[in-house]
């Protein structure tokens, strides 16, 4: 899952973020493909701007469309992804 990585909300949760280079592509190509918050996973038919979607594989209602995702600056830099793995597993 190149794509996504795991992070800790402010609330406490864990959560993924997918990468801005993965919401870049969605948006740039058919901008029809959601993001699960609570699982990582892509869900495909989800408009650009849904917002708390019920996930098909964990069920949980947090499912985000790419420009929803683009606006609330819920992605990480894929370019500095190296830098937070090896923060996170040090
Ligand atoms: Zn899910």
């Amino acid at each position: 899952m190149d794509f996504a990585k795991q992070y800790r909300a402010k609330n406490g949760n864990l959560q993924f973020k997918p990468s801005d280079a993965w919401l870049t592509d969605v948006i740039e190509s058919d901008n029809s493909t959601g993001f699960c918050l609570a699982c990582g996973e892509t869900v495909d038919g989800v408009e650009p701007d849904a917002q708390g979607y019920t996930c098909p594989h964990c069920h949980a209602l947090k499912v985000y469309g790419a420009e929803e995702l683009y606006n609330r600056g819920l992605y990480f830099d894929a370019d500095h992804a190296e830098d937070i793995a090896r923060g996170r597993f040090a």
